[in-house]
């Protein structure tokens, strides 16, 4: 049987220690469930850029769907200082990789002005 591969190419590709640092920021699960909580609270599971929406795609398997991103540089905060909800963004998986296209996550401003000039 072949070797499968075993490097993630999302993170090999970008290589940094920041956006390893930051991925494993991201997979932190209080940051999520914090951050899934606020949007079920509000009722909204879209993507902040492009407005994707998981259920209205996939159905019930794509129900509560999205992915935590961090707006802060993760490697400039202080050790220990709190990470407010506002510091999270919730996007769909494409803008989400779009947004580690830089060694210095876009912000999501830049990431709907990236979309928008799409011709
Ligand atoms: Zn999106
Ligand atoms: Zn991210």
């Amino acid at each position: 049987m072949a070797d499968l591969p075993t490097v993630e190419p999302y993170e090999g590709e970008e290589g940094g220690v920041i956006v390893r640092l930051h991925k494993r920021y991201e997979r932190d699960p209080r940051l999520v469930a914090d951050k899934r909580k606020a949007a079920r609270l509000a009722g909204d599971f879209s993507c902040e850029v492009c407005g994707f929406d998981f259920k209205a795609s996939y159905g019930d398997l794509g129900a509560g769907f999205f992915e935590v991103h961090h707006t802060q540089p993760v490697h400039m905060m202080k050790p220990g200082s709190k990470t407010k909800l506002n510091d999270l963004a919730q996007l769909c998986a494409n803008c989400h990789r779009m947004a580690h296209r830089r060694r210095v996550p876009l912000t999501l401003e830049e990431l709907r002005v990236a979309l928008r000039g799409k011709s």
